[in-house]
């Protein structure tokens, strides 16, 4: 084993300079999400498995959303390990502030390579690739089978992708799904708080300005609702979630939390949270507006369902016949084992390069990892740290991701070599 580990490190010391610009070409693939098109991004991967003699095959539901799936057997049937990373990134949002770096252009500046999606991620889209290719070099070293997806359409909950790979071809669920997603290098998530995106529409007669006797305002009732939506977030409520000794572990990764999302994140895990992204309402100042429409991205405890909150919702709404809804997406938490021998395979390879031990965490945002987790298989996010992500600037520091392709390659090589 420890041989092997040697061998796979000194190849990540030795293609340093080709790991690198397989990252970067990835980056300098505009891929952003809307409209996620990732066609230039997954033919990246695809010459780059081409180039190692590796086969693969383009599953494309959505001619724009190409995933890419590979496999690969060991050298005795054993267990399943699924590599998957997603290839569409955030937008560029071109009313925020500017970038001091072409978002597009991959530039490495001071040990830090810098673009749209450089965290998340194309950083850890790229470490699975060259984990799987290294482990294509031992393939007489290990047992099982590897399978590498890189998908499209992550952004907006997989139907086009992830969603589409499992429900088409069930065997990529595997035994176990480790994603290098942005988390952090001191964090290892095993479970995810749940999206809710509802849109709510405000409909009144509408009047003039003065005459306020004679219509509600749109406006005013969306801002009353909004109100009481604001008043169902902080702590849910009593009710117990998860079982005890996932919500002591999930209580335990507070502060790795605010490590690595900024103090108060770390509050937020066992919160419902609000954020309403979008208000439109109104035409004129001395008019009453007729129409107001506002969404809103709930996000879910772990073990909150989606139903719990609705028939919350459901019950202010009564309230307000001039209000209806509608679902415009979401997915249900999910949380796997934090006590998994990958866990443990994690912690160990992240202490080996002489870094603090992961804690596992629950993520306030989602992945496609979840859709793994529903089907009931432990799945795992370890990846770089989330630097400017979603906003301007977003940045990978080399060194950080040099170890996140070290412990990747290192797990999934030991997750293979232990199975028989
Ligand atoms: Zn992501």
């Amino acid at each position: 084993m420890k041989e092997m580990h040697e061998q796979l490190l000194n190849w990540i010391d030795e293609e340093r300079d080709q790991i690198i610009g397989l990252f970067r070409a990835l980056v300098r693939e505009k891929s952003p999400n809307p409209p996620g098109d990732t066609r230039s991004a997954c033919d990246v991967v695809k010459r780059h498995l081409d180039e190692k003699g590796l086969d693969c095959r383009v599953e494309a539901p959505n001619p724009i959303m190409p995933n890419l799936v590979a496999s690969l057997d060991g050298a005795r049937p054993g267990r399943h390990l699924v590599l998957n990373g997603h290839l569409d990134v955030f937008p560029v949002d071109a009313d925020g502030p500017k970038w001091s770096h072409d978002p597009w252009g991959a530039e490495l500046v001071d040990g830090r390579i810098y673009g749209r999606g450089a965290a998340d991620m194309k950083a850890g889209t790229a470490a699975s690739i060259i984990a799987y290719c290294l482990l294509s070099r031992l393939r007489g070293h290990w047992n099982g089978r590897l399978s590498l997806t890189a998908v499209s359409d992550e952004e907006t909950f997989g139907p086009w992708g992830a969603k589409y790979l499992l429900d088409k071809y069930p065997d990529l669920l595997g035994d176990c799904m480790l994603n290098s997603d942005v988390c952090g290098p001191e964090a290892i998530v095993f479970g995810e708080r749940g999206p809710l995106w509802l849109e709510f529409t405000v409909q009144t007669p509408g009047d003039h300005g003065a005459n306020v006797h004679k219509s509600k305002s749109a406006t005013k009732i969306a801002m009353l609702v909004a109100g009481e939506l604001e008043a169902l977030t902080g702590t849910a409520d009593d009710k117990e979630y998860v079982p005890h000794n996932i919500k002591n572990v999930i209580a335990s990764g507070k502060e790795t939390l605010d490590a690595s999302l900024g103090a108060g994140a770390g509050d937020l895990i066992f919160q419902v949270t609000l954020n309403i992204g979008v208000i439109r309402g109104g035409t004129k100042v001395n008019m009453i507006p007729s129409s107001c429409v506002f969404e809103t991205d709930f996000r879910l405890p772990v073990g909150m369902s989606k139903a719990d909150l609705l028939s919350k919702i459901e019950r202010i709404l009564q309230k307000y016949p001039e209000v209806s809804w509608k679902e415009i997406g979401g997915a249900e938490s999910s949380w796997c084992d934090p006590d998994h021998e990958m866990v443990g395979i994690l912690q160990r390879n992240v202490e080996s390069l002489g870094r603090p031990r992961p804690m596992p965490i629950i993520a306030l945002g989602a992945t496609d990892t979840r859709l793994w987790r529903y089907h009931g298989i432990p799945a795992y996010v370890f990846g770089c740290s989330p630097n400017g992500m979603g906003s301007q600037d977003e940045y990978v520091d080399v060194d950080e991701f040099l170890d996140v392709v070290r412990v990747h390659t290192l797990s999934a090589f030991d997750y293979l070599a232990d199975s028989t």
